[in-house]
């Protein structure tokens, strides 16, 4: 067994129904004296009962998907007019992503309160969109320096942004097990990650109001998050980005589409990751254990659902086919990636994709 793993330096806190105390802590502890706290204006009561008590010199809202260079250069000014020497971000991926975007050119220290299933916050990557593309880098300054989950926090998130965000998280962690670094830390992290969120998302789905639902979620959108960071993108997590950045689709529901027909393709090819993922799903087939989940928690089905158009297909196969990564199990060749977006884009059986390669 050889294999380099890098566990990222951060502290990490579950605190339910006690950000506002953990948030202030953490606080303190990196001696932050000028707070900015970012928070989408949906979020804002949300972040001022979190923030109430922190010495807040700016509150931005203005929070935009996919992080377009502009808002993250607005954002950029304001911490730097105000003499700001902390930032609280508190909200989904986006909002996580605005303060990374500021963390890349000032080094400020975050400390993230997530309030989706994204795991942004458990990662050193971070993405800006200009026109029509997304950029991601990996830079160690945007690795927020410590997160607070208050699974209360989720209560508000309604249950499709939910499911969605929560196989947003599974995706990670099916990916993770194929992923250009994969190793058996993320092996490990990406099964107890599937196994939580199976047990959590249909308690979301079934009791939006109950809180060990959401826990079970948060604890596994955590989990996902690291697998992901260390083993990189797989080709899950290399179409959705394209799919994101070139037509602006949804990001959760965008991934809880194409995940099963990705497995669908990889899995005959993977047979270690199959077994794991069915292991943890408590189902014979991988396959067979997502689609079981997706059922109970109604799933988002078909892109076309989502913004994307079928006229679309044949540009997204050739941008996807220039990152597909060259470790992916199974061989991704223009005719395999058209039918599987297809598919996808349908809302067809995933398991047409199964079979060998036409
Ligand atoms: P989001 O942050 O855009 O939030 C989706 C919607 O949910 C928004 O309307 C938001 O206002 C609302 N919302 C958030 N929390 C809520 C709550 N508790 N109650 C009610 N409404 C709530 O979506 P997301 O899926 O969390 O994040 C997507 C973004 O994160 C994308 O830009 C993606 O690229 C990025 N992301 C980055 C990484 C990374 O490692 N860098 C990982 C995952 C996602």
């Amino acid at each position: 067994m050889r294999f380099e793993h890098e566990t990222l330096a951060q502290r990490v806190c579950f605190a339910p129904g006690e950000a506002a105390v953990a948030v202030r802590a953490e606080a303190k502890r990196l001696g932050g004296s000028r707070v900015m706290v970012i928070a989408a204006t949906a979020e804002a009561d949300l972040a001022e009962k979190v923030t109430a008590e922190l010495p807040v010199v700016l509150r931005h809202e203005e929070v935009v998907m996919h992080v377009p260079v502009a808002s993250a250069e607005r954002a950029r000014t304001a911490a730097a007019a105000h003499d700001v020497d902390l930032l609280v971000s508190i909200g989904g991926g986006s909002t996580t992503g605005l303060a990374k975007a500021v963390a890349l050119t000032s080094g400020l220290p975050i400390v993230a309160v997530p309030t989706t299933y994204a795991g942004s916050e458990a990662t050193s990557v971070w993405g800006l969109t200009e026109e029509a593309r997304k950029t991601t880098g990996v830079d160690a300054r945007v690795l927020p320096r410590a997160i607070v989950y208050d699974a209360t926090l989720t209560l508000s998130l309604p249950v499709p942004m939910s499911v969605a965000s929560g196989l947003n998280a599974l995706a990670h962690c099916v990916d993770s097990l194929w992923a250009p670094r994969t190793d058996p830390v993320d092996q490990t992290l990406a099964g107890e990650g599937i196994r939580a969120l199976a047990t959590g998302l249909p308690a979301v789905a079934s009791a939006p109001a109950g809180l060990e639902g959401r826990e079970q979620v948060l604890y596994g959108a955590y989990l996902s998050a690291l697998a992901f960071s260390s083993a990189g993108s797989g080709l899950h997590h290399k179409i959705c980005h394209v799919l994101g950045g070139a037509y602006d689709l949804p990001h959760a529901q965008t991934h809880a589409v194409v995940l099963p027909y990705v497995l669908a393709f990889n899995a005959p090819a993977a047979p270690d990751a199959e077994r794991r993922i069915a292991h943890s799903l408590g189902a014979p087939s991988a396959l067979e254990g997502l689609q079981r989940l997706r059922h109970a928690v109604d799933a988002p089905k078909a892109l076309r659902d989502h913004g994307f158009q079928e006229a679309d297909i044949d540009d997204a196969v050739q941008a996807i086919l220039e990152v597909v990564p060259a470790s992916n199990p199974r061989p991704v060749t223009p005719n395999a990636l058209r039918q599987l977006l297809r598919a996808a884009w349908q809302g067809a059986d995933p398991l047409t994709l199964s079979g060998e390669e036409s």
